[in-house]
């Protein structure tokens, strides 16, 4: 039977949007449909008080990837935001991510030598060889007086789970130096987009339909006849009815304010590392843009559990919710019209870089697929 279209992308976050960029330039008709109200998924900003409000948390664009670089590149210029947050904890401020500024506030020591002795005398007291979780992990890297005073508290209220219980890759994703360099990133390549992110998905999006405020589950025996094939990024488990139960998210509740101040806090964020205060972090929106607007806007990120009905941000990789995906995936496998992607379908942290990197990677598939090249 003949379809209108030959994709139906749900979603129009990051990777349904460099999917349907790639596959229109290929020649295919795509339609892409959403179900909040605006386009670009968690990358979206409000623009208010002359300020781009990262609607969904802060979102910094690195990777090390000149492909990956050049290709967003050709849609919007990047400026040059170099993220270096800071860390408060007790009442003191000190700089993320761990490197010699950082240790020398904690200890006073300026020598790197003296430093790595320090964590290594730390390290082998733990008694742990072969870290088995997060927490191993951490003290492996680090030793434990910044695991104690920077990790455990930040990390058991982000993730609501004790720091044993969580997978070792969460805490690799940060850089541990032993210069005095406060860059969050070791990535070749960083910074925001110009005028913001929207330019990014508006750029992507161009030319292709778009139809915002609509659910795919809310029609979807409708949605599955109108293309030929489904791309969807929205959650795994949904798709499927919750056959096997919840797949388990982090969620985060946001409270914006606006600040009739030029300058609130001097730098973009600041990491709240005690357990004891709600809150993990404060942006303030502006400096991601070197912002000279005469107020400013602060958001506090509160996180939460998901519950339905929530967002759901963060999957949470762990030994539970592993054994559950390893059964929606064997679903997946037999799945010949669907392509799952992006951070909710295919359950991954993924940052923005990989979800281009598996958009990009998933349509030069269907487009060998569609040159008979691969069956
Ligand atoms: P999403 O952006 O979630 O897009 C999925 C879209 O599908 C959404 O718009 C959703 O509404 C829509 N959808 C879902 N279900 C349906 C349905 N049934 N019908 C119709 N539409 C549907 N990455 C970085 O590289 N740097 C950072 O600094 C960074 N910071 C982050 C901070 C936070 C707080 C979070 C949560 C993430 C951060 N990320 C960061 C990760 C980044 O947001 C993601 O990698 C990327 O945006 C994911 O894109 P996506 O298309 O997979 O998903
Ligand atoms: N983390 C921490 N203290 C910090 C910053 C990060 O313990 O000040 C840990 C925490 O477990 C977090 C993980 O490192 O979830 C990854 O940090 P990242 O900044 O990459 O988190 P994201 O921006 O994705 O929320």
């Amino acid at each position: 039977m003949f379809k209108k279209y030959d994709f139906l992308i749900v979603g129009s976050g990051l990777f349904g949007a460099v999917f349907a960029q790639q596959m229109t330039k290929f020649g295919k008709k795509c339609l892409v449909i959403e179900k909040r109200s605006h386009i670009g998924g968690n990358i979206y900003c409000e623009f208010k008080e002359g300020i781009n409000i990262h609607k969904y948390g802060p979102h910094i664009f690195h990777t090390s990837n000149k492909e990956i670089w050049d290709y967003v590149n050709s849609f919007v210029e990047f400026n040059n935001f170099t993220y270096s947050p800071l860390a408060h904890y007790k009442g003191e401020l000190y700089n993320l991510p761990f490197n010699m500024n950082t240790f020398y506030q904690l200890w006073k020591i300026k020598n790197p030598q003296e430093v790595i002795t320090k964590i290594q005398d730390q390290i082998i007291k733990s008694g742990i060889t072969c870290p088995e979780n997060f927490e191993e992990q951490a003290i492996s890297m680090v030793g434990t007086d910044i695991y104690e005073t920077f990790i455990k508290g930040y990390t058991e209220k982000q993730w609501g789970r004790k720091a044993t219980e969580l997978p070792k890759f969460i805490i690799k994703r940060l850089p541990v130096r032993f210069t005095f360099d406060n860059n969050y990133f070791n990535d070749r390549y960083q910074g925001i987009p110009i005028g913001g992110y929207n330019k990014l998905i508006e750029g992507l999006l161009q030319g292709i339909e778009v139809r915002t405020d609509i659910d795919f589950f809310k029609n979807r025996h409708e949605f599955q006849n109108i293309a030929e094939r489904i791309v969807y990024t929205g959650k795994l488990d949904e798709f499927y009815d919750y056959k096997f139960g919840y797949l388990q998210y982090r969620s985060l509740r946001f409270e914006h304010e606006y600040i009739n101040l030029p300058n609130y806090q001097g730098v973009a964020a600041i990491n709240f590392t005690e357990f004891d205060i709600p809150y993990t972090r404060i942006i303030e929106h502006k400096h991601f843009e070197y912002g000279k607007q005469k107020g400013t806007v602060i958001t506090k990120e509160y996180p939460q559990e998901w519950v339905p009905g929530a967002e759901a941000y963060y999957p949470i990789n762990d030994r539970y919710n592993t054994e559950k995906l390893n059964k929606y995936n064997e679903l997946v496998k037999i799945e010949d019209k669907v392509i799952f992607g992006g951070r909710l379908a295919e359950y991954k942290y993924y940052d923005m870089h990989q979800v281009i990197a598996s958009a990009l990677s998933k349509a030069k598939k269907m487009m060998e697929l569609n040159h008979g090249l691969i069956r």
